[in-house]
């Protein structure tokens, strides 16, 4: 199962965390994987991480870069939005400029990649695209969180319409939503906290399965919403948060 054989895949933000998990399975289920990232101090962890996948600097928020990035790849058959930033706070506590910075990159990095990948893909006659959500989101009220989780719900909107408007022409187009996850920016986050052992106490205990999530087991989902074993699902939000939500 989850034979990627023959496939190609673009990964935004695919430098650490979700991202670089996310390249490594699908390299290893034999994807040709682009791993892109604007950090270009990860290039040397993914390209050691398999022979498959090969990095490249691209910034998403950046038209001429994603236009430069299709020049560079081809037509792809999974494109992985992966791209996104966190703020804390209320929304009393949120500037414009953090909502906005929110929308850019939780949002319309996805509409400018997928506006940049789909015409290709329609040629081909298909194509899997996976945009990354989170609980924080439509899914759920999380305290603190009303850039991203007003982005992330953005992301969900996006990514269901774009699923019913191409379902008949063999796109499929799924969003992730994942609960807390280990990645090296939640590990700054909690840092920022103050007590990084106190904030990584109270992210554990609201988790019911007792633990923080690991990024192989999101990428995981990844793989198969990329896979044609996921060929009956589009348009879906794939919750995985160790029953956050349950
Ligand atoms: P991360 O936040 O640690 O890494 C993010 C990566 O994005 C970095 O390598 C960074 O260089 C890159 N990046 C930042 N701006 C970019 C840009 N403009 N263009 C291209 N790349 C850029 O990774 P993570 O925590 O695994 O998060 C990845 C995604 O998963 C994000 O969209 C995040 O919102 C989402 N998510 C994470 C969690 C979690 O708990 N970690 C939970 C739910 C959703």
């Amino acid at each position: 199962a989850f034979d990627l054989t023959g496939k190609t895949a673009l990964i935004t933000a695919a430098g650490q965390g979700i991202g670089f998990a996310s390249a490594v399975a699908l390299a290893e289920a034999g994807a040709k994987v682009f791993a892109t990232d604007i950090n270009e101090s990860t290039f040397a962890a993914l390209k050691e991480a398999h022979a498959g996948i090969e990095p490249f600097r691209l910034n998403v928020l950046d038209d001429a870069d994603v236009q430069r990035a299709t020049e560079r790849t081809g037509p792809i058959d999974i494109l992985f939005n992966c791209a996104g930033v966190v703020h804390n706070g209320t929304i009393l506590e949120c500037p414009p400029e953090d909502l906005a910075f929110a929308l850019q990159l939780n949002v319309t990095a996805a509409y400018r990649t997928i506006r940049a990948y789909l015409p290709a893909m329609l040629e081909k006659g298909g194509g899997s695209i996976i945009n990354m959500s989170s609980v924080a989101s439509s899914v759920k009220g999380v305290p603190n969180r009303f850039a991203y989780s007003a982005s992330k719900a953005g992301t969900i909107g996006l990514t269901k319409s774009v699923a019913a408007d191409y379902v008949s022409r063999g796109i499929r187009c799924n969003a992730i939503c994942p609960g807390t996850v280990q990645s090296p920016s939640l590990d700054d986050r909690l840092r920022a906290q103050g007590d990084y052992e106190a904030a990584r106490k109270a992210f554990i205990a609201r988790q019911p399965i007792g633990r923080i999530g690991k990024p192989e087991e999101i990428a995981a989902l990844v793989l198969y919403l990329a896979s044609d074993e996921a060929a009956y699902t589009t348009g879906q939000i794939h919750v995985i948060d160790g029953g956050w939500t349950a």
